[in-house]
């Protein structure tokens, strides 16, 4: 079922005091509205277990940033996506422009992410877009759908049902530069295309695709009123409630 979403990505942000602080004051400044959209924040692994049983799951979701690509076993350091479903969080953002550039990760590995997170019952939050120098030279759209034919086509109708999609332009994330309107409609529009291609129009239809890229209080009314948009995935402007807030009221 498509639905609107926002989703904050808090990064390599807040040590565990702050995010629970952070956590609880956006619960307190949602309590009582009525939302048209679902309110999911992206922790560090380390603060996923206190957050998640701090805040009421029915006001907000909670999604890790990352999980391994191996099941378990002897990968010092890595943290498996049955971990962080033990912790509460329902969510996963897999492939963010950061982890692919600075981490390597590759669509064939973010494949295996894809699959031990639905594997363990958490809804992926899967990030794809262009770089600058892809988008000046016109291969803006063949990125993108490599991105999504290698890291998500290999997955059965029911299984890709329960994705959701980020598009977030690389050269928009922490810039200050945020893609058209005209932009992300276009995008967003192949996205659903290209799935509806390969699974029929009625799945693609019921897939969310987030916008990210300095997504904020001043663009995302515009951003999310495209009808291929279907909410953000929120950066910089989730460390705050006073920034964060708006875009959740956006819709
Ligand atoms: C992101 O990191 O996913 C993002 C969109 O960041 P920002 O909103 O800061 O551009």
């Amino acid at each position: 079922m498509r639905k609107n979403i926002v989703a904050g990505n808090w990064k390599m942000n807040n040590n565990l005091q702050e995010g629970i602080a952070l956590a609880t004051d956006l619960q307190a400044a949602l309590q009582g509205k009525t939302l048209q959209c679902d309110v999911i924040i992206g922790t560090p692994f380390i603060h996923l277990a206190t957050v998640a049983g701090t805040i009421d799951p029915r006001l907000i979701g909670v999604a890790a940033q990352n999980c391994a690509d191996r099941a378990s076993g002897a990968f010092t350091g890595e943290v498996s996506a049955a971990m962080v479903a033990s912790t509460g969080a329902k969510y996963v953002i897999l492939g963010h422009s950061e982890r692919r550039t600075y981490y390597g990760e590759t669509n064939a590995i973010l494949k295996e992410k894809v699959l031990l997170a639905l594997a363990n019952d958490l809804t992926p939050i899967f990030c794809i877009g262009e770089v600058l120098d892809e988008r000046n030279a016109g291969k803006h759209f063949d990125v993108v759908e490599k991105q999504v034919a290698e890291g998500l086509f290999g997955l059965s109708p029911a299984d890709f049902a329960k994705i959701v999609i980020a598009y977030e332009p690389v050269w928009a994330i922490g810039t200050g530069k945020t893609a058209t309107t005209e932009q992300a409609q276009e995008m967003h529009a192949f996205i659903r295309k290209i799935i509806a291609e390969k699974y029929g129009q009625s799945l693609a239809d019921g897939v969310s695709i987030l916008y990210g890229g300095s997504c904020n209080a001043g663009n995302a009314k515009e951003l999310f009123a495209n009808p291929d948009v279907d909410g953000g995935l929120i950066g910089g402007a989730s460390l705050s409630v006073e920034k964060f807030l708006p875009i959740v009221e956006a819709f």
